[in-house]
C-alpha cells in the first residue's frame, strides 16, 4: 500500500490554503510528484508509476528525455530570454520543422505558451479574417480555459457566460449515449451531423468567422467522430468560405497512430485552414501555437506579440523533443502499440459488464463505464482510477459525465509496458466491479 506521509498531507493542505477551490486533482490522496523516467514517474516517497495520461498528454516522447534535457540547459546556459522582438535560433528552427510536418499549404507558425492562447489566436484570425464573431463548435468539446476559448467549449464544466466575446452555436459531431445519436451507423451519424451543420449555417445565413474542432474530443472522454465527417463538413463551409480550425493539442504529433494530424483521418478536402497544437509538442514545457495558410495568418492588422511564446528555451526543448519524435518514428510505435493496447481492452467490452465502450484511435483510447442500467458511472471511474494507482498506474479519466476513462501513454511506451498498463487496468476493472455487485 502506497500511504500518505505527514509531509504529503502538509503539502496537500498549503496547496489549497493558497490555490482556487477550483483547481482540482486526482485521487482521494494526490500524487505528490517528483520526478520522471521513459514512461515512468516517481512521487516524493519513491513510489514509481506507470504513466498512462502524461500529465494529460504532454508527455509526448518520454520523461527525462536526455536529448531534450540537453537541448533545455545548453540554452538555459546561453540565454534565458523571453522577447521573441529579436531573431531567436530555436523560435525559428522549431518554426521550420512544425511547417515542414503540418500539412497545410503555405504555412505560417505563431507560437503561444498554451492550448489555450493558440485556441484564442486561431479565434482571433479566423473573426478579423471573415469579420464575423459568430463561430461554429462541436457539442461536447474543450477548447481552454480562458475568456474566448471557454466561449467555445461545449461541456457544462466550462460554459461559456452570457458575456462571451464571440457567439457559439453548437452542432453534433460524435455519437454520446443518451442523445439521439447514440443509436446510428457511422454513415447515418455522418449524414445527421451534415445535415445539422447545413441547418445551423442556414440560421445564420453563413455568416460565420470558422468551424472549430478536435478530430477526437480530449477532455469530452475521447468521443471519435466517423472518420470522413470534418471532410464532409469541409465542403460545406467551402460553399461560404467558412475557415476549419482543427484542435490538435490533444491528437497532434502522431499521437492518433495511423496520421500524424487527426484533420487527415478526415482526408479529400478536408485540410484545415488553421491548426492549433500544446501539450506534446513541449513534453512538458509550455509551448503551443498556431500553423495557418499565409493568407489567414497575415491578415491580422495590428501587431500581436507573445512575450513568452516560442522563447529560446523552450522551443530548443520543443525541437529537440520533436526531432527525437521524427528520428525514432514514433508515430509508426503508436500505431504498433496502440493497437495491442487496444485489443487488450477490447476483451473488457465482452468481459466486463460496466466497460459499454471501448474507443479512439493509436495511444488515445477511451473506456467508457455505465451501472447495470446503462447510465453514466462516474463513482466506479473514480474508484477504477484509485485501484490502478493503488497498482502502480496512472491513468486519466474524462467525458460530460466523468465516466470515460482516459488511457495515453508517452508515444515512446513499449509492448510490455502496454501489456502491462491494460493488465492493470482490467484487474482493476473487474476488482471494483465485483465489489460494488457483492
Ligand atoms: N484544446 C484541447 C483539445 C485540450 O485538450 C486542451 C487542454 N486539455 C486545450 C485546448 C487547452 O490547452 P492548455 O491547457 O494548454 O491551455
Amino acid at each position: 500500500e502506497m500511504g500518505t506521509t505527514g509531509i504529503h498531507a502538509e503539502l496537500a493542505k498549503r496547496r489549497k490554503a493558497v490555490l482556487p477551490d477550483w483547481l482540482t486533482t486526482m485521487y482521494a490522496e494526490p500524487i505528490d510528484i517528483e520526478r520522471g523516467e521513459g514512461r515512468h514517474v516517481r512521487d516524493a516517497e519513491g513510489n514509481r508509476y506507470l504513466d498512462f495520461f502524461g500529465g494529460i498528454l504532454t508527455t509526448m516522447t518520454g520523461h527525462a528525455l536526455p536529448e531534450v534535457t540537453a537541448a533545455v540547459s545548453e540554452q538555459a546556459g546561453k540565454i534565458l530570454h523571453s522577447s521573441t522582438l529579436y531573431l531567436n535560433r530555436p523560435m525559428i528552427e522549431l518554426a521550420e520543422r512544425v511547417a515542414e510536418v503540418s500539412g497545410i499549404d503555405d504555412p505560417r507558425v505563431f507560437f503561444t505558451t498554451s492550448g489555450t492562447e493558440a485556441n484564442d489566436t486561431a479565434l482571433l484570425l479566423a473573426t478579423g479574417y471573415r469579420a464575423s464573431n459568430q463561430v461554429l463548435a462541436l457539442r461536447n468539446s474543450y477548447h481552454g480555459r480562458s475568456f474566448s476559448s471557454m466561449a467555445v467549449t461545449g461541456n457544462r464544466s466550462w460554459s461559456p457566460t452570457s458575456l462571451s466575446p464571440v457567439q457559439t452555436f453548437y452542432v453534433h459531431g460524435s455519437r454520446r449515449r443518451g442523445t439521439p445519436m447514440a443509436g446510428l451507423s457511422d454513415a447515418e451519424l455522418t449524414e445527421a451531423c451534415v445535415a445539422d451543420l447545413e441547418d445551423v449555417l442556414d440560421q445564420l445565413h453563413g455568416n460565420v468567422a470558422c468551424l472549430i474542432a478536435e478530430p477526437i474530443q480530449g477532455v469530452g472522454g475521447f468521443a471519435t467522430p466517423p472518420d470522413g465527417l470534418y471532410a464532409r463538413f469541409k465542403e460545406v463551409l467551402d460553399r461560404h468560405g467558412i475557415l476549419w480550425v482543427s484542435d490538435e493539442v490533444q491528437t497532434g504529433w502522431g499521437r492518433t497512430g495511423e496520421h500524424f494530424w487527426g484533420w487527415q483521418a478526415h482526408d479529400g478536402s478536408g485540410k484545415p485552414d488553421i491548426v492549433t497544437f500544446a501539450k506534446g509538442l513541449g513534453n512538458g514545457l509550455s509551448i503551443g501555437g498556431v500553423v495557418a495558410r499565409a493568407e489567414v495568418m497575415n491578415s491580422v492588422a495590428a501587431n500581436s506579440i507573445s512575450t513568452f511564446g516560442g522563447s529560446p528555451v523552450t522551443a530548443a526543448g520543443a525541437l529537440a523533443n520533436l526531432d527525437y519524435l521524427l528520428e525514432h518514428d514514433l508515430q509508426r510505435n503508436a500505431a504498433h502499440t496502440g493497437a495491442i493496447l487496444r485489443a487488450e481492452l477490447d476483451g473488457a467490452l465482452g468481459s466486463a459488464s460496466a466497460v459499454a465502450d471501448v474507443r479512439g484511435k493509436g495511444l488515445m483510447i477511451g473506456v467508457e463505464l455505465v451501472d447495470p442500467d446503462g447510465l453514466p458511472a462516474p463513482e466506479l471511474a473514480a474508484e477504477v482510477l484509485e485501484e490502478t494507482k493503488r497498482q502502480g498506474v496512472l491513468i486519466g479519466k474524462g467525458g460530460l459525465n466523468g465516466n470515460v476513462l482516459r488511457i495515453a501513454p508517452p508515444l515512446s511506451v513499449t509492448e510490455s509496458e502496454v501489456r502491462e498498463g491494460a493488465r492493470v487496468l482490467l484487474d482493476a476493472l473487474n476488482k471494483v466491479s465485483s465489489s460494488r455487485h457483492a
